[in-house]
């Protein structure tokens, strides 16, 4: 058995993980409870709670539809907030959370493209349900828009994100990466498609880049 790093008060990340989901599940949905060690994680290890010396002093998970639940910390002056414990110790990935932001830029561009192809466009059977990136992917526009931002332009970006706003992360519509993301979709395919199909059409791709490796 190895040993592991320690993390975060003697625990390793995988014995932290466990030992507070053992603490949380001994509380209902809306019971408040108060922690010790998931207070002194969020306030020494939060992306944001860290920066601000932020100490929520107690939790409730609240229900939440198709997942186990949300959680929740009272921050004084500021009340219950949710927070991610788990953010603390697998904490964001920035080049997911630009992929994200981008993709919520578009959105408008996929939805409308979907409006008007109600029709799966690619067996013309079924209504269409997604909308596939044929070429080139999403991932290629964003990976290509993130690599136009310099490290000062993006720390830029988080720094101006309000936390305590119940917007998700967000770049403006006149922001480099956006602007990126935007001129690519003038030349880019889009296809509305059903689900079969868009699993097909992935699993297409995926071949012919396999194909072309070989
Ligand atoms: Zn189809």
């Amino acid at each position: 058995m190895s040993k592991g790093i320690t993390y975060f008060s003697g625990f390793t990340k995988e014995k932290l993980k466990r030992a507070i989901r053992e603490e949380i599940k001994q509380y209902d949905l809306e019971q408040e409870f108060e922690s010790r060690l998931i207070s002194d994680l969020i306030t020494e290890r939060h992306y944001y709670c860290s920066r601000k010396e932020l100490r929520p002093l107690r939790f409730k998970k609240k229900f939440r539809p198709g997942a186990a639940y949300d959680f929740y910390g009272f921050f004084p002056e500021h009340g219950w907030h949710q927070v991610s414990w788990m953010q603390c110790i697998n904490p964001r990935d920035e080049n997911d959370w630009l992929k994200r932001a981008l993709r919520d830029a578009i959105e408008h561009i996929v939805s409308s493209h979907k409006a008007a192809h109600p029709t799966c466009e690619k067996c013309g059977l079924v209504p269409s349900e997604h909308v596939d990136h044929v070429a080139p992917e999403f991932d290629v526009i964003a990976s290509k828009a993130i690599r136009l931002l310099t490290a000062c332009e993006i720390n830029e970006a988080f720094s101006n994100f309000d936390w305590w706003s119940k917007e998700p992360f967000m770049l403006p519509n006149t922001h480099r990466a956006v602007q990126s993301v935007l001129e690519d979709h003038k030349t880019a395919k889009l296809q509305a498609v059903c689900k079969p199909c868009h699993t097909a059409s992935a699993r297409e791709r995926r071949n012919i880049q396999l194909g072309e490796k070989e």
